[in-house]
């Protein structure tokens, strides 16, 4: 059940994370507050495509 996603800041929509989820304890989009080395501070960070 494990997936691969890509997390893409809500702010700058870059794409900082590759990572692997368990679809069994995240059925839905992941939303996680990651630093965003774009814009240099901790920003919200969503499962995208
Ligand atoms: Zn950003």
């Amino acid at each position: 059940m494990r997936v691969k996603i890509t997390l893409a800041c809500t702010e700058c929509k870059q794409r900082n994370y590759n990572l692997m989820k368990d679809k069994k304890n995240h059925p839905d989009r992941m939303e996680t507050k990651k630093y965003c080395r774009f814009c240099r501070k901790h920003t919200l960070h969503r499962e995208t495509k």
